[in-house]
């Protein structure tokens, strides 16, 4: 069988959004190189795609005319895949297509209810199901479905995220490539926590086991195959939180701590745990005594209110504890805060921006404009529709902001990031983490949140400024 994969490129815009995040980790999306490895399994011929422009796309599946299509399908880039599977259609490609990733998992039936030409959706993970759908694609299989089962397959949904666990029973290893400066591994999959209101994991909730760890074995497998193929000592864990259960969490970095010294080799990675893990010093002891180089914190507000409309699992103390803690460590994070929502308020802003430079000193100026992005099937979809905010469609959804002055505030700071970056690029210099940098991003976006002119205050300070030039 000849099948053509294909990680569909985000928008160009959402794309350069997200990878601001990542100062150290390469872009691997290991949910494609799960899918590779199974099918060469199966002897399929693989065609995995390089290109990112949608019209050459096209034009080499039209040539190739595999036999399936398999596209990997976020919320990011669902336009653009059914803008594509759709120009296939018209220009008569006739093969099977089959929709996995984020967004098949969290809005399978939105493509099944807005009639996209396409076979198959894949909303579990692909370990569970995709050899049997190889063996026999005819066959019903609970998490593969079709516009012949999918209304039997909604009624099952519950039953069958509950028995999703078992991907742990046939986990496989990613196909991978050589020359990459790092690797992405899994020690675990899913979140204890599992219910922010504006996560893709808050499907999660209807899990009776939400995350899942890896046995270390597999853990080990993992980091010496990829030291030995490919000469990697830089990882990525791909994690969702690594520590897991706040119960088991120390003793989990624990072992993992063990294991990654136990290694012939030294390594350094990246991570994510729980903002709650990390008010625990221990838990940062161990990761940065293994190798622990970079950690991403999901904080998401400084405000009360704020958080628990994300339900997140933290108190508004644990965030001021959390950011102390790794601070006082040094440990260079990725914080999540999430300052704009539907209904973020000034008071709101001030707090964020204060917990952001006063507390966690970082400068990042791509933070200043974090907005929340609308998933589609996830509750926020819901509380910002009841609240008749939300605009767009289904492919991705916008809203307005609540508030007037928020709005001027969210695109005044957006101007300012703009001019920031522009002058960035101008100089080649890093533009932050320094306390010049500090004092001019204060007095500008005070000048913002007090909603008076700024544009020629910014213009002398940044221009003016030695470290700028
Ligand atoms: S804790 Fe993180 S991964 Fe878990 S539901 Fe919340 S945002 Fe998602």
């Amino acid at each position: 069988m000849n099948v053509y994969l294909l990680n569909m490129p985000f928008h160009e815009e959402e794309y350069t959004r997200f990878s601001e995040k990542w100062d150290l980790i390469e872009d691997e999306y290991l949910g494609i190189s799960i899918v590779h490895s199974i099918l060469l399994n199966h002897n399929c011929n693989v065609k995995l795609c390089t290109l990112s422009h949608i019209n050459d796309i096209l034009d080499e599946i039209i040539k190739l005319q595999p036999d399936v299509l398999m596209i990997s399908v976020m919320q990011s880039s669902a336009r653009r895949s059914l803008e594509l599977i759709t120009s296939l259609r018209y220009n008569h490609y006739s093969g099977v297509i089959l929709i996995g990733g984020w967004f098949a998992k969290l809005a399978w039936k939105e493509i099944f209810l807005h009639n996209w030409p396409i076979d198959y959706v894949c909303y579990v993970n692909a370990e569970g199901v995709l050899d049997e759908w190889l063996e026999n694609p005819s066959s019903n299989i609970f998490g593969i479905a079709t516009y012949n089962n999918f209304t039997k397959q909604l009624l099952f949904n519950e039953k069958l995220l509950n028995n999703e666990k078992s991907w742990i029973n046939n986990y496989i290893f990613p196909h991978r490539k050589q020359g990459r400066k790092t690797y992405c591994i899994e020690t675990s999959r899913g979140c204890p926590h599992s219910l922010c209101t504006f996560c893709s994991q808050s499907k999660g909730n209807c899990l009776s086991n939400k995350w899942t760890a890896l046995p270390l074995e597999i853990v080990k497998k993992q980091i010496i195959d990829l030291h030995n193929s490919y000469g990697a000592v830089f990882f990525a864990t791909t994690d969702d939180d690594l520590a897991g259960p706040l119960d088991f969490a120390e003793q989990r970095i624990n072992a993992l701590s063990k294991l990654i010294k136990s290694l012939p080799f030294k390594i350094s990675f990246t991570a994510s745990i729980s903002v709650k893990a990390a008010t625990n010093p221990k838990i940062l002891d161990m990761l940065l005594d293994c190798g622990l180089i970079q950690l991403c914190l999901g904080f998401e507000s400084a405000d009360e209110i704020q958080l628990k409309r994300y339900c997140k699992s933290q108190s508004l103390e644990d965030n001021f504890v959390a950011a102390r803690e790794v601070l006082k460590r040094r440990i260079p994070i990725l914080p999540g805060l999430i300052t704009f929502d539907p209904f973020a308020t000034i008071n709101t802003i001030n707090k964020n921006i204060s917990f952001l430079f006063n507390e966690l000193h970082h400068y990042e100026i791509g933070k200043l404009t974090k907005k929340l992005h609308i998933l589609t099937g996830t509750p926020m979809e819901r509380l910002v529709r009841k609240e008749n905010l939300l605009i767009g469609d289904y492919l991705y959804y916008e809203y307005r902001f609540q508030h007037k002055e928020v709005n001027y505030i969210y695109e005044n700071f957006k101007k300012y990031t703009k001019a920031i970056k522009e002058n960035y690029m101008l100089s080649e210099k890093k533009i932050f983490s320094s306390k010049e940098i500090l004092r001019i991003h204060k007095t500008i976006i005070n000048k913002i949140l007090n909603q008076e002119p700024w544009e020629q205050d910014a213009n002398n300070l940044i221009f003016l400024s030695e470290e700028l030039k």
